[in-house]
């Protein structure tokens, strides 16, 4: 084990672990620690990464910037593993209401996000009930990261560098005073990221951003006959093929404030009946899992230092789309650390004071 380090990273979710990525590419000293307790997000996700958002089909917040830097991202880990992370997609899209299918209409006529949408209506009617009611349309480019391989490479990496410790970080090991910051007798020398996802909630120092816990649960089924099936189903709940041959993740809801750390029958009940409603093919239950994104209130995410003590830093707020944000957010995080390159207000934590929220004494 070291005995100083630069950075101290809480949390091996996508956060904590792109950052140590880019602070491993400057050749800066850190260590990450991390413990895989109930309700980490990064885990469960789908791993989609999706130009457009909502019932309205928008672009997502800044999507072409996010595209170049998440790109780099899972490329380079690509390369250095010799493993696939990254694929493209399609979508097919159950068109519910008239409202989604007018929304789809005029989208799909604006020469800019014509490159996403396809004209050719899927003919998924072999895999798939369709009630008459509804329309398909497919939605091209999305993207799919394979997060539990990314995750167990990662880690597996950064455990055998002598990187990452496998344990719980707690705040009454640390030692903080204006001549010292250490955990656990390891000097930090720099600073400490917290990346620790809902969990923020229980931090002394950063508890007051305005994060909230939006859970979700998931199902992992198999389907054999959906073997060369490669998109994304989406109606009510998305039916999304994993890597493992034949098998589907298939979720998820969105639950606000819930941070029981469970999953429960009445969503597995509904996700089963939305398979069994959709699905013409036999299939089996091999799973069920929750995760809890951690959603800042305006939907952006939180990076920088505490007001009171520069050496505490977070990186949190990433939502529902952390495999998109998390490589941009890292470039600007590291770009602050290293270079001392400002973080724009809009993912910087002084966009709170500004707005008046102060925080506790530390
Ligand atoms: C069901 C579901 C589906 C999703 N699907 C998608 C999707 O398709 N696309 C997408 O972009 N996003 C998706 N998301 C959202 C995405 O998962 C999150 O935005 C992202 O994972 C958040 O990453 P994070 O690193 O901030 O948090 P997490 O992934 O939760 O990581 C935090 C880590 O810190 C650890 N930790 C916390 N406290 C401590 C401590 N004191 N000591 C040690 N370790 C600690 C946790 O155990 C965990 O390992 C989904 C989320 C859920 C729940």
């Amino acid at each position: 084990m070291k005995f100083s380090v630069d950075y101290l990273i809480v949390g091996g979710g996508i956060a904590g672990l792109s950052l140590a990525h880019y602070l491993e590419k400057e050749q800066e000293d850190f260590i990450i620690v991390n413990q895989n307790l109930p309700g980490a997000a990064t885990k469960v996700s789908a791993g989609i990464i999706n130009p457009v958002t909502g019932q309205r089909f928008v672009f997502s917040w800044k999507y072409e910037e996010l595209k170049s830097e998440f790109l780099l991202f899972y490329h380079a880990l690509e390369e250095k593993f010799n493993q696939k992370f990254i694929d493209e997609i399609q979508q097919i899209q159950v068109l519910e209401s008239a409202d989604e299918q007018n929304a789809w209409l005029a989208r799909s006529a604006d020469p800019l996000y014509k490159p996403y949408f396809s004209e050719d209506v899927a003919d998924v009617s072999s895999h798939f009930y369709l009630s008459h009611k509804s329309l398909t349309a497919v939605l091209k480019s999305l993207y799919l990261i394979r997060t539990d391989s990314l995750l167990t490479q990662l880690e597996r990496y950064f455990i055998q560098a002598g990187k990452y410790e496998c344990t719980a970080f707690d705040y009454s090991d640390l030692v903080r005073n204006k001549f010292q910051l250490s955990w656990k007798g390891i000097e930090i020398r720099k600073a400490i990221v917290f990346a620790e996802g809902f969990r923020i909630a229980s931090n002394p120092f950063f508890n007051w951003l305005p994060v909230v816990p939006l859970k979700g649960e998931c199902l992992h089924v198999e389907i054999p006959d959906l073997n060369h099936f490669h998109s994304i189903f989406k109606s009510d709940y998305a039916l999304v093929p994993l890597l493992e041959e034949n098998v589907f993740w298939c979720g998820s809801n969105f639950y606000l404030q819930e941070t029981e750390l469970n999953v429960t029958e009445n969503e597995k009940r509904n996700q089963l009946e939305f398979i069994q409603k959709n699905l013409r093919h036999p299939f089996q239950l091999k799973g069920h899992f929750f995760g809890i994104r951690p959603a800042s209130r305006d939907r952006r995410p939180i990076i920088g230092a505490h007001p009171s003590d520069p050496r505490l830093i977070v990186f949190n707020g990433l939502g529902t789309k952390g495999l998109s944000l998390a490589p941009y957010c890292s470039q600007f995080l590291l770009n602050w650390l290293v270079r001392e390159q400002p973080i724009p207000s809009d993912l910087g934590i002084h966009r709170f004071l500004a707005k008046g929220i102060i925080p506790p004494a530390i």
